[in-house]
């Protein structure tokens, strides 16, 4: 099965796609991204997707160069080449190539294309069985964190330092209020409310977070969008975590501490269970 890329309009294998060493992204950043679910062979929530690509775009002044339906056609063939059912289909456009220069060119730009599809690895199923482990750090990141960019430093930082502390996954914390993960929002359970922390520019609004609480929703589940302080997870019933990659994923332990009453509680196995039925 090939790992497939569509790079400015061309498909080829993943292995032979290359873009220009000045290329703003390579060398500022200076693009967005997203990453789409793949089940049996269709994308999950892909328009929201968009949605939340063109807003990123809009965002930084990166003119999107296709419609809505032709992104829909692209990666229904790039899915289709590959072969692979359970897949993620990663797309990047960045503010395209130019002699290297903080400001970009007054000019019309041709943004850089990239898509790629690769097979999707599960997390171990013990993590969901069991919980996974988390770690608290500084929110060293900008200011607008809801702009999906390809700017990815401080999470990558983070995600290094929960790796060397045993755990999944890093919170970032920015005065007292816990945000989200680094590939991740979070949620917790309080008397079988479901509560996170309400979208603005200091989070991404994932689209698995939109999905989970209104699954919560038409399961009878209370929701609550509203500030969270990281003195609150060790006080939750149960931690969670919600994102494209690891679905509904129960929290453990937070900073070593146990989460509640041992994880996955019960708003989170059900959760976990709503969340299976909706993919399909
Ligand atoms: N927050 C951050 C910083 C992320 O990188 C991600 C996903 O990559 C999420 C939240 C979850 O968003 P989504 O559910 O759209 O994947």
């Amino acid at each position: 099965m090939p790992e497939i890329a569509f790079v400015n309009d061309v498909f080829l294998p993943l292995s032979e796609a290359r873009v220009s060493v000045e290329d703003r992204g390579f060398q500022f950043g200076d693009g967005v991204y997203e990453l789409v679910r793949v089940y049996a062979g269709a994308p999950f929530h892909l328009p929201e997707h968009l949605e939340r690509l063109d807003q990123s775009a809009r965002a930084l002044g990166i003119p999107l160069p296709y419609p809505r339906d032709r992104w829909t056609a692209v990666i229904a063939e790039a899915v289709a080449r590959s072969g692979f059912a359970d897949a993620k289909v990663y797309i990047q456009v960045t503010r395209g190539v130019a002699p290297r220069d903080h400001v970009p060119a007054a000019g019309p730009v041709t943004p850089t294309v990239v898509v790629t599809v690769r097979a999707m690895t599960p997390l171990a199923p013990a993590l969901y069985t069991g919980g996974a482990a988390v770690v608290t750090v500084a929110d060293v990141r900008w200011a607008r964190c809801n702009i999906k960019t390809i700017g990815l430093l401080a999470n990558v930082l983070a995600k290094q330092q929960a790796r060397d502390q045993g755990a999944q996954e890093a919170l970032f914390v920015r005065d007292g209020a816990v945000l989200e993960g680094a590939t991740s929002n979070v949620m917790l359970v309080e008397k079988r409310c479901l509560v996170t922390p309400p979208e603005g520019p200091l989070l991404l609004p994932g689209v698995t977070r939109r999905v989970v609480l209104g699954l919560a929703q038409a399961a009878g589940v209370a929701v609550k969008e509203r500030p969270v302080r990281e003195d609150e997870l060790y006080a939750a019933d149960e931690v969670l975590l919600t994102g494209t990659t690891i679905e509904v994923l129960p929290v453990a332990r937070v900073n070593g501490r146990p989460v509640g009453a041992g994880a996955p509680g019960p708003v989170t196995t059900l959760l976990m269970a709503r969340f299976r039925e909706a993919r399909g």
